[in-house]
């Protein structure tokens, strides 16, 4: 039987057996390396976890179980998004490369598969899906990232190639990345959202400097470079010239799946054995801390699990309305504002559960250090992925159809007011 033609009952079941053959289980301890508990040693914690996540990917490829949705010719399955949701839910209670998920399958490959050429298709997409190219999202800048098309980085054209110069910020692993996509501005003389181009080059490019930013967590995760005199193949530019927002539509559409919904992830979701703070993790804090029959703490517990629940459920219904066209594709605004805030007050609920014990834990506990560390960077939740007023916005204007708001930056870009004078 060919895999076309496999259900997904049965690629359900050949996925279970390989998975237990092959996939070594999660280490709840292990957590997402954001939450490492020693900020010292969190360099080199993320650099063992990231070789980890390539080679499960590299496993995944091998057993054909990457990049489910992706066509054959670029080293994919060529299955379903059913197909995607069923090995998801195999996969729970296994180990697997959740740190590369974003921005690598979402939103870079998403786009290459939209709106790549076909070469950029076949030298790019089977080294994701193998583990060998990790991709990073060169899009926030220091003078904002909610605004996009406000980009200041430049690209100036020479012949076949581009010269960048400029900075980029909040990128998500720009240190371990192999490759970035980069919104750039071709055009200061048309509109702002007219004159903007997007590109795609190595991170190790001459003239790429990436820094370490240092959170509140003692994570080193994100990063701030500074582009200069970057050259880029005219071939590496990812859509039309000055048409970058138009890529960008697709690219923040991506970005937005990332609460769920995506037939591009391979995450174990909700029940994940990283998350700190599902209605289970807590329930355990409670009955480690023995304040498990406290009614202030089961209604804590029962609060989480009823955020992650629902939040399951909305990502399945809203994601088969987009599919089916029954809700726009903007409706994924809702899956980002939920996921967004349900995140960030289950983090609070775990904080409130575990009590001071969490703030400040015995030296080895990784279970209230992940809690502790969670809860100070707690936010990033309603941040990362365009934050949850932009969600808001989106879902205001596009789905429900109320006015737009009122914008001050029409006209050639280079005259549109910025930094203080924008006030
Ligand atoms: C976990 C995480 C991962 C990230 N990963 C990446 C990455 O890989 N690559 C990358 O380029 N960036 C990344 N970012 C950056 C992220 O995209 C930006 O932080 C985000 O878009 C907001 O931009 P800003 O921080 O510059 O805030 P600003 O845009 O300056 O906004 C400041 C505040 O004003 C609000 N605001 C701004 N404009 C409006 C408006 N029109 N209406 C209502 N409210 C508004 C915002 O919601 C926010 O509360 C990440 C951030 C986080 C937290």
């Amino acid at each position: 039987m060919s895999d076309e033609q496999e259900s997904v009952e049965e690629f359900a079941a050949r996925a279970r057996t390989w998975l237990a053959a092959n996939m070594p289980p999660a280490d709840p301890t292990a957590g997402y390396f954001s939450f490492h508990e020693d900020p010292a040693d969190s360099q080199a914690h993320a650099d063992r976890r990231i070789a980890v996540c390539r080679d499960l990917q590299a496993r995944l490829f091998d057993g054909g179980f990457a990049g489910i949705c992706v066509p054959r010719q670029y080293g994919g399955q060529a299955l379903t998004p059913a197909h995607q949701a069923a090995f998801n839910r195999e996969l729970r209670g296994y180990d697997h490369p959740l740190e590369i998920q974003v921005s690598t399958f979402i939103p870079c490959m998403a786009v290459l598969l939209e709106l790549g050429t076909e070469d950029q298709k076949l030298r790019h997409i089977p080294k994701m899906l193998r583990g060998e190219e990790v991709w990073a999202q060169f899009l926030s800048e220091p003078s904002g990232g909610s605004d996009a098309a406000g980009a200041l980085t430049t690209a100036v054209r020479d012949g076949d190639q581009w010269v960048l110069n400029g900075s980029k910020i909040w990128t998500t692993g720009g240190w371990y990345s192999d490759w970035a996509m980069c919104l750039a501005r071709t055009n200061w003389d048309v509109e702002k959202h007219r004159g903007l181009t997007v590109f795609s080059f190595p991170v190790s490019a001459e003239g790429v400097d990436v820094q370490h930013i240092q959170l509140l967590n003692g994570s080193r995760e994100f990063c701030q470079e500074f582009l200069t005199d970057v050259v880029v193949d005219d071939r590496d530019r990812i859509g039309e010239v000055d048409e970058g927002w138009t890529v960008m539509g697709r690219w923040l559409y991506h970005e937005r799946t990332v609460a769920g919904g995506s037939p591009y992830v391979t995450t174990a979701g909700a029940k994940s054995a990283a998350l700190p703070n599902d209605g289970p993790a807590i329930a355990a804090l409670a009955r480690r801390g023995g304040n498990l029959d406290d009614p202030a703490v089961l209604e804590a517990v029962g609060e989480a699990r009823a955020l992650s629940m629902v939040s399951e459920a909305m990502v399945g219904s809203v994601s088969r309305k987009m599919a089916s066209g029954a809700l726009p594709q903007h409706a994924a605004a809702m899956l980002r504002l939920f996921s967004g805030t349900a995140t960030t007050r289950r983090t609070t609920l775990a904080l409130d559960v575990a009590g001071h014990e969490a703030v400040v834990w015995e030296p080895g506990d990784e279970q209230l250090a992940s809690v502790g560390l969670g809860y100070l960077v707690r936010q990033a939740a309603q941040i990362g992925g365009g934050t949850v007023e932009m969600a808001r916005n989106v879902i205001s204007e596009r789905l429900l159809g109320m006015p737009r708001e009122q914008r001050n930056d029409g006209g050639p870009f280079r005259d549109v007011p910025r930094g203080p004078a924008a006030g």
